[in-house]
């Protein structure tokens, strides 16, 4: 299909033009909730970084959709070989920080294997490169200055400037980079704010004048908890030449409740045909908060952490049905959405963590061998639960842009919401709630 030609069904049977504005991606949006700001859309990757290697394929992914939150370009706990037992294409889109290399093979060495997905033997997946991962490399703004932005990473604290950002960027080759933001927390003072939201515009202008690489350029909009200052942001990115936006400054200390205006606030500025990311926004209710305001790509800390804990992700996935709450899955600290496997309860049970579910772990181990293996500190338990993990919420992402389709997303929002509230409720009075 022509690109210029490229017309997308939009739900109330509007139809609208997309120009995208790179080659290395297209963009384009396919339906939009009745709401009229959720939407799906596809992404296109052409990964042809393979220098010297086999021709790699285009991925297509549907959004909203989840990208793997990685350490130095593989998921925390899932070797290359379970990644391809994820649900394809959609886990096939990998996030890192370029900081994550900052004690590993210089951005020469890098260059010459060519780039991050030959290093990581990965032709056929998608990379995004963000300064900030919420993992492994958080902002630390009160280190930032007028010169670079300061990252807090287990290696110790950085100072990045864009001309050192760039130079990584341009040796890691990946398909889609996010240009270096100042992001700060949401309580720091008005002037700093404002600091930082000149600080982002500069620095955006920097990445683009020293740009040497064919991946696509996300613009990074951040102002903190200013409704005005984060449109004034969006207003100057959206002028410039971008192939998407990246939200930056959230779940750095900001309100839940006040997110959605200032989410809102901003997508409504942006053009339409091009793709919104965030990062930060990782808890179901938060992606969903998300994609009602137009944000189509999301990452997985949220997994990340829930692994670690020895957490496994249960809740229903038809978004219809209302759920019934065990009383001994709550005095166990379920919360509705996942269980605790070290819980004591799992240690003879033979079921599977989610009944039906399709993954590698479902399919081979028990809740009790994955208790077992928590209780004595075998890695192979993060491993399952990353596999399990990982495989339920790209379902959830799924489950969203079906509900998109067909006009029931704010029904499948409402009825999440009033499943966590007869949680809380049934916690409260420790009983069972039908
Ligand atoms: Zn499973």
């Amino acid at each position: 299909m022509p690109q210029a030609e490229r017309r997308e069904r939009i739900f109330d049977g509007a139809v609208q033009e997309s120009k995208p504005e790179n080659e290395k991606m297209k963009f384009a949006v396919k339906a939009w909730s009745k709401s009229g700001r959720a939407r799906v859309g596809l992404l296109q990757l052409s990964s042809s970084f393979a220098q010297g290697g086999p021709p790699a394929k285009e991925i297509e992914i549907e959004t909203p959709a989840l990208l793997l939150t990685t350490r130095k370009g593989l998921p925390a706990f899932i070797s290359p070989d379970h990644l391809s037992s994820l649900p394809s294409p959609d886990s096939r889109l990998l996030q890192f920080s370029p900081m994550h290399f900052m004690e590993g093979p210089n951005s020469n060495t890098i260059s010459t294997i060519g780039g991050v997905h030959q290093l990581l033997g990965l032709p056929d997946y998608g990379f995004i490169a963000l300064p900030r991962d919420s993992i492994l490399s958080l902002p630390e703004c009160s280190s930032s200055n007028k010169h670079g932005a300061s990252f807090e990473t287990p290696c110790g604290r950085f100072l990045v400037k864009p001309l050192e950002y760039m130079k990584m960027i341009s040796s890691m080759k990946p398909d889609l980079w996010v240009s270096l933001a100042d992001e700060v927390h949401a309580s720091v003072t008005v002037k700093r704010n404002k600091a930082s939201v000149d600080r982002t515009i500069r620095w955006l202008d920097d990445c683009i004048s020293l740009k040497s690489t064919d991946g696509a350029l996300f613009g990074s909009i951040v102002g903190g908890s200013s409704i005005e200052e984060r449109q004034h942001c969006a207003q100057e990115v959206a002028k410039r030449n971008v192939s998407g936006f990246y939200l930056g400054g959230f779940g750095l200390g900001d309100n839940v409740d006040e997110r959605s205006k200032l989410l809102h606030a901003v997508t409504d500025l942006l053009p339409k045909e091009k793709p919104r990311q965030v990062c930060g926004l990782g808890l179901p209710e938060e992606v969903l908060q998300g994609v009602a305001a137009g944000i189509d790509l999301f990452d997985s800390m949220y997994i990340y952490h829930l692994t670690l804990g020895g957490f496994a992700l249960i809740f229903p996935l038809d978004g219809k049905c209302k759920q019934v709450w065990d009383s001994q899955q709550i005095a166990m600290g379920s919360d509705g959405t996942k269980i605790n496997l070290k819980a004591t309860i799992y240690r003879k049970d033979t079921s599977r963590i989610v009944d039906g579910c399709i993954c590698y772990t479902c399919q081979n181990h028990t809740k009790a061998y994955i208790n077992h293996l928590l209780n004595v500190h075998e890695m192979l338990a993060q491993i399952l639960l990353e596999i399990h993990n990982t495989h339920h919420y790209l379902c959830f992402f799924r489950v969203i842009r079906e509900a998109i389709r067909e006009g029931r997303f704010a029904e499948l929002r409402h009825t999440f919401i009033e499943n966590r509230r007869d949680y809380l409720l049934a916690a409260s009075l420790g009983s069972r709630v039908l």
